[in-house]
């Protein structure tokens, strides 16, 4: 059997007050219709990394709903890892491309996940790369399958992408984050477009007095009376956890008592991340102000909301990102972020709330120091972007998301009820609240989340009008 990952039990009704209350009203509604259906969301770790983070507190809140919920991880050697890690990079565009061996390790590994996955379910959502030959391996039976890709598919690298595309054909339904993550040539068109979200009763997301968070960041060596600024992310190039480096050496010479915290977690499904930590702890080895931290040294989820209270700024200096889960956790702690406009962080700041996106090493120190200088316009984005969070990017609206997904492929034509488009933004494919904004065109009204996404809207309908 595959490895069963234990949560502890969490009512819906705690997130009312908290997240949009009709969001919650209708995913009571929807669940009426999956009392006691099985589903299972498998993926490659149980800790370390965004879709972990998901599925811990996704599973209590499914299973409070009635649905029979578990989570489960497959198996793995170091070998496995590495090319599934290769596999990630290359589907974030990485050049380098899988070998004969490679393929023959990732086969080898899923035929043995495809073995290991025994028990019968209704619904099956394989998470990312990894276990996504277990379909072909295993046979639908009598599930629905989806692949939920949390990556940013959008530039692929041919060979890998070529590779693990011959193992979707199958699959009953795709969920991506992002529309333009979708590869151009995906074998299958049942696509749902659903960013992930955050937990706001999390640990880690929490309300933490701040005497607490102060304690605990006194604890590990932070000079509270003193500026500092972090990034908490994967040690992973893509990250660029040099850049965040080069930003503090940037900035030291004007902030001389600035401190910088590089808050990284290691997870099982990523051997890149030791090389990146040594290399960082390399790099800093004379600069006692520069702090870095693992999960393995005690800096778990209490800690993580701590340094995302107390930070001035947060950085998130990423190249390539799928959705950038620290992005909405660091504002709904109305900190200001300072954040690669790439994937899915510029969804999060829309319309420049939240904090500030940044595309060069240069930008990104120039925008820290703007923050650090007038803390008042930080402190007002920040505002924003909690609100920004809350309406859209808290996890009641992601399981909405999946739920109705589910509920559409359960029914005997599979095919999306009326309501599906109405209820999203046509540009972003959020949910869209009472209160978006609107615009109508040819008499039919649209509902935005953001005023870029209106913006976005206007233009490409004026185009199609001039093509
Ligand atoms: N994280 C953590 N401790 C760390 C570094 C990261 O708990 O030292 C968490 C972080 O708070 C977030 C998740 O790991 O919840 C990372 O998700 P994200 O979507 O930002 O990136 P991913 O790792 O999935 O690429």
């Amino acid at each position: 059997m595959l490895q069963q990952v234990s949560v502890g039990p969490r009512a819906l009704e705690a997130y009312r007050g908290i997240a949009p209350n009709d969001v919650i009203d209708d995913l009571l509604r929807v669940s009426k219709d999956f009392k006691g259906a099985r589903v299972v969301h498998v993926n490659a770790t149980p800790y370390g990394g965004g879709v972990s983070e998901l599925l811990r507190s996704a599973i209590p809140i499914l299973n409070d709903l009635g649905l029979v919920a578990h989570w489960k991880t497959i198996v793995g050697d170091a070998r496995f890892f590495e090319v599934t890690k290769k596999i990630h990079n290359g589907l974030q565009g990485a050049s380098d491309d899988l070998t004969a061996a490679d393929r023959e390790a990732y086969l080898s590994t899923s035929r043995r996940n495809a073995e290991l996955f025994e028990e019968d379910y209704d619904f099956v959502f394989l998470h990312d790369p990894q276990p996504a030959a277990i379909l072909t391996m295993h046979g639908k039976r009598a599930a629905r399958w989806i692949w939920r890709c949390h990556i940013d598919t959008s530039a692929p690298n041919p060979n890998v992408w070529s590779f693990l595309r011959g193992y979707m054909n199958e699959f009953d339904a795709a969920v991506f984050t992002m529309k333009k993550f979708v590869p151009s040539d995906f074998p299958m068109s049942n696509i749902d477009i659903v960013p992930p979200a955050i937990d706001p009763l999390s640990p880690k997301n929490m309300p933490l007095a701040d005497d607490t968070a102060r304690q605990a960041l006194q604890w590990i060596g932070i000079e509270l009376a003193r500026p500092l600024i972090t990034q908490v992310s994967r040690f992973d190039p893509w990250k660029d956890p040099m850049g965040v480096i080069e930003v503090y050496r940037m900035l030291r010479a004007e902030f001389p008592l600035l401190q910088l915290a590089m808050v990284g977690s290691m997870a099982l499904d990523d051997p890149e991340g030791w090389d990146i930590y040594r290399q960082i702890v390399e790099k800093v080895r004379r600069d006692p102000d520069i702090h870095v931290f693992t999960n393995l040294v005690g800096v778990g989820n209490v800690e993580v909301n701590a340094f995302q209270r107390l930070s001035r700024v947060v950085i998130q200096k990423s190249i390539r990102e799928g959705f950038g889960l620290v992005v909405s956790e660091t504002m709904w702690k109305t900190t200001p972020v300072v954040a690669g406009s790439t994937g899915g962080i510029p969804l999060q700041m829309a319309d420049g709330v939240g904090g500030m996106l940044v595309d060069s090493t240069e930008e990104c120190a120039s925008a820290v120091r703007s923050l650090l200088l007038d803390p008042n316009r930080g402190h007002d984005l920040a505002r924003r972007g909690r609100e920004r969070v809350r309406r859209h990017f808290l996890l009641p609206r992601l399981l909405l998301n999946e739920l109705r997904l589910m509920k559409e492929l359960a029914s005997a034509s599979g095919n999306r009820d009326a309501s599906w488009r109405s209820s999203r933004d046509p540009v972003c494919g959020l949910l869209i609240r009472p209160d978006d904004l609107t615009a109508t065109v040819e008499g039919q009204t649209f509902r935005f989340c953001s005023d870029s996404c209106r913006s976005e809207f206007l233009r490409q309908t004026q185009n199609n009008r001039i093509n």
